[in-house]
């Protein structure tokens, strides 16, 4: 069996011992005879899986408890309508933050629900900065601020956490939950994709604080309601059974590594190395502003383009897969989430110096 390093943005890598796990539970689960796939979400057995993962992440992130968990189905991309249809709450403007391709897909999709008032961009430079503190000027009428403190496709994170005062404060941590420690008392919602450091697509997680529950704009699905969600402890319907169990052997594997502050060192360590080859070698480059240089997702380009094809053709017979760029950037990016091991990224910093010293 060959394992390669994985550098998808998403979906991505999972630990390989976690999916060992899988495979040894998949046709008999703790002895009985059939797969976790197989059975009630209501059964007993299923209902201990997922509140445990629900548990281990709140031991991990240290939510606390005025907090809901939500497992949730549709994508990140779902939650751009459900916020506003769960967090306007009567009012009939919010505040939203663009430094991205992802903010601006939260942000058009909000624009169906209200009044969008875009407070600060980073647009003006291509995306390669985040807006300070200092620059943004809350709406007063505001129902909630949205920002993208990951933006997976430029790889840019933000290095503070906005003050808002009173407006509740929401996340898109899709690509960046769980790679650091993050004080979730000051959010009022946080909201992640799995497919990236949780588990397989299909799966989103949703954080809440419970005062914001209730009172969604009129004709809001059932399905689309944190509330009626939160009620039904997130099974309003058949929830997507596997992915969460997946990504409640994810969280113990997590705490198995020491949590998120011990991954935390070893996300720093990845991240600073290979910028470190990025900058200090001619060949390659990263146009973002080194505060706010995602630890998860790092783009780069060659200097000379033409080499584009050549360099992923040689990356793949090594066993560096998934390395192109987005396709509205081009160029390179190696995502490097919680489960790419270090040697995967030592590995691409070694082949990125071989390539640039033969075609330098
Ligand atoms: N937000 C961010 C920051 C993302 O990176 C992504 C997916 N790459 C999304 C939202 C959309 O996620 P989904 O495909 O689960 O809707």
């Amino acid at each position: 069996m060959t394992r390669n390093y994985n550098f998808s943005a998403g979906p991505s890598a999972l630990p390989v011992d976690v999916l060992k796990q899988a495979q040894e539970e998949l046709l008999d689960w703790h002895g009985l005879g059939l797969s976790i796939m197989e059975m009630s979400h209501r059964s007993r057995e299923f209902v201990s899986v997922a509140e445990e993962a629900e548990q281990d992440l709140r031991d991990l992130m240290q939510i606390p408890d005025n907090y809901k968990v939500l497992f949730m189905q549709g994508g990140a991309s779902s939650q751009f309508s459900m916020i506003p249809m769960n967090l306007l709450r009567g009012k009939k403007t919010a505040d939203y933050i663009n430094t991205g391709d992802w903010s601006k897909k939260a942000i058009k999709e909000a624009s169906r629900y209200c009044d969008v008032n875009v407070i600060a961009t980073s647009e003006e430079n291509n995306f390669t900065s985040a807006p300070r503190q200092e620059e943004l000027k809350l709406s007063p009428d505001a129902a909630y601020l949205h920002y993208t403190p990951n933006e997976t496709i430029r790889g840019v994170e933000f290095d503070y956490i906005p003050e808002t005062g009173d407006v509740p404060l929401v996340a898109d941590l899709s690509s960046n939950i769980l790679s650091r420690p993050i004080d979730v008392s000051r959010f009022g919602m946080i909201y992640a994709g799995a497919q990236k450091n949780i588990g397989p697509a299909g799966l989103t997680v949703v954080i809440v604080r419970e005062d914001l529950l209730g009172d969604t704009l009129p004709g809001t699905p059932s399905l689309y309601d944190y509330k009626m969600t939160a009620d039904a402890g997130s099974m309003v319907n058949t929830p997507p059974t596997y992915g969460w169990y997946l990504a409640g052997l994810v969280f113990k594997w997590l705490k198995a590594q020491g949590g998120v502050e011990a991954i935390s060192e070893i996300n720093r360590r990845k991240a600073e190395k290979l910028y470190a080859a990025i900058d200090e070698n001619p060949f390659y480059s990263n146009p973002v502003a080194h505060n706010v240089r995602s630890w998860m997702n790092v783009p780069f380009i060659l200097d000379n383009a033409d080499l584009d094809k050549q360099f992923l053709v040689e990356a793949e017979a090594l066993g560096l897969l998934n390395l192109p760029g987005h396709r509205s950037v081009g160029g390179m990016r190696a995502s490097i989430y919680n489960a790419v091991p270090e040697a995967g990224v030592d590995a691409l910093i070694a082949f990125m110096q071989d390539f640039s010293q033969r075609h330098g």
